[in-house]
Formats: C-alpha cells, sequence, structure tokens
C-alpha cells in the first residue's frame, strides 16, 4: 500500500504546519483553510475513515477528541469551535487517513453543507 498524505507529513516527506504532535496523534493547519482557524487532529494509525475503525481503535479515538480540546485550549479558541469528520467521498472527504477538522474564528451556520 502507498502512503497516505498524511503518512507522508508524519514521516516528514512532504512539509507541513505542524502544531502539536505526540505519540498517538500529529496536529497541523489545513492547507486550504475554512475558518480563520482550521486544523487538522490526526492519527498516526493509518485508518482511512471512520467507519473502518474498531474497538481496538476505541484508545486512539479517544485520544484524538482529548488532542483537540487541548490544542483549542492552547490556541485560546475560546471555547468556541467545531469538529466535523467527513466519513466516505460523498461526504466530503477526499484524504482517506481519518482526521479531524477543528474549525473556529468565525460564526459557523447549522446545519453544515
Ligand atoms: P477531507 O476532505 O475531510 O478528507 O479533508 C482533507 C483536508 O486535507 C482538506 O481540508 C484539505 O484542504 C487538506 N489538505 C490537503 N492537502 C493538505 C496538505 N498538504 N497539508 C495540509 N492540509 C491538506
Amino acid at each position: 500500500m502507498s502512503e497516505t498524505l498524511f503518512e507522508k507529513i508524519i514521516n516528514r516527506e512532504i512539509p507541513a504546519d505542524i502544531i502539536y504532535e505526540d505519540d498517538l496523534s500529529i496536529v497541523i493547519k489545513d492547507i486550504h483553510p475554512q475558518a480563520p482557524t482550521h486544523l487538522l487532529i490526526i492519527p498516526k494509525k493509518v485508518i482511512p475513515k471512520l467507519s473502518d475503525s474498531s474497538i481496538e481503535d476505541q484508545e486512539v479515538l479517544g485520544h484524538l477528541m482529548l488532542v483537540a480540546g487541548k490544542v483549542a485550549e492552547q490556541l485560546n479558541l475560546d471555547n468556541t469551535f467545531r469538529i466535523v469528520i467527513n466519513n466516505g467521498a460523498k461526504a466530503g472527504q477526499s484524504v482517506f487517513h481519518l482526521h479531524l477538522h477543528l474549525l473556529s474564528g468565525r460564526s459557523l451556520n447549522w446545519p453544515p453543507g
């Protein structure tokens, strides 16, 4: 299997604006931001999409949520942000390596488009 785009970023094969990293995850700035703050919270384990995850991924999935909260706190986002996971091409997923979008810094409509 060829490396995913995000594996190449994790392995420093292509550059990215990395704002946080630990054993299980990495957080980068989205290259095409949809809000003043638009981060991607990415597990180092390659899970193509959320619906491919299983009970053995429980720790890493929970970890991603905790990292989202921690990074939001560090960036002083005023406890105001949205987490999005696009699951599948028809839901807008373009990179098939699970990631959470964290969006903040502008009004966010509901329901999302
Ligand atoms: P999704 O469409 O949910 O799979 O999200 C993939 C995201 O990755 C999009 O918001 C893209 O803008 C973003 N993206 C694509 N290439 C890069 C890159 N080289 N560095 C940072 N973000 C990227």
